[in-house]
C-alpha cells in the first residue's frame, strides 16, 4: 500500500509530487488532465467533506498555463502544473473565503495569503479552498459550519482538525499536497489521523500574511502532503522572510531538498541523539499507539541512533497553558468581526449595538463563542495576573525544557496523538476531552519550536498511527533530514511503499 493513501488509487492520483511531475516532464501526462482528475476525485468523494469551495475554472486555466510553460522548455519548478489546496484559512483573492464561519459568508478577499501566491508563483495548480474547524479551532473537523469531514481511512471517524479538509484531501487522493495552520496541532493532529505527514515549521519561518489570525503568537502555516520529499519541497516555496509580516522572521531559508537513495538516507540517524520524553509515554497512551512508536524507535536505534531519556517536566500544565493563551489571544483577534467590515450582518435596525450582538451571536458557532468568552475572562481585570500572566509565566518554563533538551539531543520523538482517529461525535460534546487531543501537540506551538509527523503504522482497525520529531529552532533541515531516515527505518515495520525505495 501507497504511504499516505488508503486505498488503491487509479493512477496517477496516489502518486507523489516528484513521480507525477516526471510524468508531466516526459509529456506522458498534462496538467490539464492531471487537475482534471483531481476534480473527478474531488467530486467522487464528496461525501468527506474535504473542499469548502472548488476553483473549477481557476485551476484549469492555471494547469493550461502550466502546460504551455513545459511545452516551451520554461517549467518554473518541480511543483508547476502540480494540483494543490489551501485550508479556507488563507486568503485568495477573489475566491470566497470563510474559515469555515458563517460570519464570514459572502466574503471575497481583494488579496492572496503570501504563503499562496507563493505556491502560485512556482506554477502549482490551486483546486480551491479546504474544510475545516471554524476560525481553526477544534480538533475533529467537527466544528465546522459547513459540516464535519470525514476520515478517508474510515468514514465514520473524524479525520483531526482544524486542518482536517487539508488532510482529507491528500490521504483521499484529491490534491498531492495542501497546506494548513496548526496553532495546537492542527497540522500534525490530522495527518496523524489521516497518515499523511504534516509540519508545523518554526513560529516566524512562513509568512501568516492574509492569514486569518487564531492566536497571533502561536499560528504557524505548513504543508501535509504524501511524505517527507513532498511535504520538504512545498515548504521550501512557501518559507522565508516577507516584509508584509512583521512575525516572518528575516532569515535564510535552509536547502530542504532531498538527496540520495535509501542508504544514504538512512545516514542521518546514524550517531544522531534522539530524545525520548517520559512525561510523553505515561498513562492515557493508547497500547498500539505506543507499540508502534516503540518500534519505531527501535528502528532509529537498529539504524544506529541514540534514544537517549529526557524530561520535559512542565508538560503537564501545557494543555492548560495553552487553552488560557490561545483563547485570550482569540477573544482579542476575532472582536474584528462586527459585520461592519467583513461577511455577513445580522439585525441594526435599532442600534449598532444590537446589531454587534445579533452578527455575532449568529455568525459564531457554539465552539467559537465558548473560546471567546473564556478569553475574555482569562483578559479582565482583577483575573489578568490569576489567568494570562501565570499562562505567559508557564511558558517560559516549557520553553526553558525544551532548551535544556535540546542541550542534551538532537530531535525529540513522541507519538503525534495519545489515540487514533476517534469517532465522529464521540467527544464534540465534551470540550475537555477535545482539548486533551492536542496534548502531545500544543508544546511545540508554545515553545515556537519546529514539529512534524509521519505515519508509522496502523492499528489493528486499520487506522493510521502517526510519530512526532521536534527539532530546535530552524532547524527544519535536520528535522527533515531525521524524518526521511526514519521513513527508509520503518519501511519493513509500516508495510508502506514509499517512493524512493
Ligand atoms: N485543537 C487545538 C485547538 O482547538 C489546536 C487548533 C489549531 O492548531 N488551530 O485550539
Amino acid at each position: 500500500m501507497r504511504a499516505g493513501v488508503p486505498f488503491d488509487l487509479a493512477e496517477p492520483l496516489g502518486a507523489t509530487i516528484s513521480e507525477v511531475a516526471a510524468r508531466l516532464d516526459s509529456g506522458e501526462l498534462s496538467s490539464v488532465e492531471l487537475t482534471r482528475l483531481c476534480l473527478q476525485r474531488a467530486e467522487a468523494t464528496a461525501s468527506l467533506g474535504a473542499f469548502i469551495h472548488i476553483d473549477e475554472d481557476g485551476a484549469l486555466s492555471a494547469a493550461a498555463l502550466a502546460d504551455s510553460r513545459r511545452a516551451a522548455g520554461a517549467k518554473k519548478s518541480q511543483l508547476d502544473g502540480i494540483p494543490v489546496a489551501v485550508k479556507d484559512i488563507f486568503l485568495t483573492k477573489g475566491i470566497p473565503t470563510t474559515c469555515a464561519s458563517r460570519i464570514l459568508h459572502g466574503y471575497v478577499p481583494p488579496y492572496s495569503a503570501t504563503a499562496v501566491d507563493r505556491l502560485c508563483d512556482v506554477g502549482a495548480v490551486s483546486l480551491g479552498k479546504l474544510n475545516m474547524d471554524e476560525f481553526a479551532m477544534g480538533s475533529s473537523n467537527e466544528h465546522s459550519a459547513v459540516g464535519v469531514a470525514k476520515n478517508p481511512w474510515n468514514e465514520a471517524r473524524v479525520p483531526g482538525g482544524s486542518s482536517g479538509g487539508s488532510a482529507v484531501a491528500v490521504a483521499g487522493g484529491a490534491a498531492f499536497g495542501t497546506l494548513g495552520t496548526d496553532t495546537g496541532g492542527s497540522i500534525r493532529q490530522p495527518a496523524s489521523f489521516c497518515g499523511v505527514v504534516g509540519i508545523k515549521p518554526t513560529y516566524g519561518r512562513v509568512s501568516r500574511y492574509g492569514v486569518i489570525a487564531f492566536a497571533s503568537s502561536l499560528d504557524q502555516v505548513g504543508p501535509l502532503a504524501r511524505c517527507v520529499d513532498d511535504a520538504a519541497l512545498l515548504l521550501e516555496v512557501v518559507a522565508g522572510f516577507d516584509p508584509a509580516d512583521s512575525t516572518s522572521a528575516n532569515r535564510g531559508v535552509p536547502d530542504l531538498t532531498a538527496r540520495g537513495g535509501a542508504e544514504s538516507r538512512l545516514d542521518a540517524l546514524r550517531g544522531l541523539k534522539l530524545g525520548v520524553p517520559k512525561e510523553y509515554f505515561a498513562a492515557g497512551l493508547d497500547g498500539e499507539v505506543r507499540s508502534a512508536v516503540d518500534a519505531a524507535m527501535k528502528s532509529c536505534s537498529d539504524a544506529g541512533a541514540e534514544l537517549v531519556e529526557i524530561s520535559l517536566p512542565h508538560t503537564d500544565y501545557a494543555i492548560a497553558t495553552y487553552y488560557l493563551i490561545a483563547t485570550a489571544e482569540a477573544s482579542s483577534n476575532l472582536a474584528r468581526y462586527d459585520g461592519v467590515r467583513y461577511g455577513a450582518r445580522s439585525g441594526g435596525d435599532e442600534s449598532l449595538g444590537q446589531m454587534y450582538g445579533l452578527t455575532r451571536d449568529r455568525g459564531f458557532g457554539p465552539e467559537v463563542k465558548r473560546r471567546i468568552m473564556l478569553g475574555t475572562y482569562a483578559l479582565s481585570a482583577g483575573y489578568y495576573d490569576a489567568y494570562y500572566r501565570k499562562a505567559q509565566q508557564v511558558r517560559t518554563l516549557l520553553k526553558r525544557d525544551f532548551a535544556a533538551a535540546f542541550a542534551q539531543v538532537d530531535a525529540i520523538v513522541t507519538p503525534t496523538t495519545a489515540t487514533t482517529a476517534f469517532s465522529i461525535g464521540e467527544r464534540e460534546h465534551d470540550p475537555v476531552s477535545m482539548y486533551l487531543s492536542d496534548v502531545f501537540t500544543v508544546s511545540a506551538n508554545l515553545a515556537g519550536l519546529p514539529a512534524l509527523s509521519m505515519p508509522c503504522g496502523q492499528d489493528t482497525s486499520g487506522l493510521p498511527i502517526g510519530i512526532q520529531l521536534m527539532a530546535n529552532h530552524w532547524r527544519e533541515a535536520e528535522l527533515l533530514s531525521t524524518a526521511r531516515a526514519l521513513e527508509v527505518a520503518l519501511l519493513d515495520a509500516s508495510q508502506w511503499v514509499y517512493p524512493w525505495s
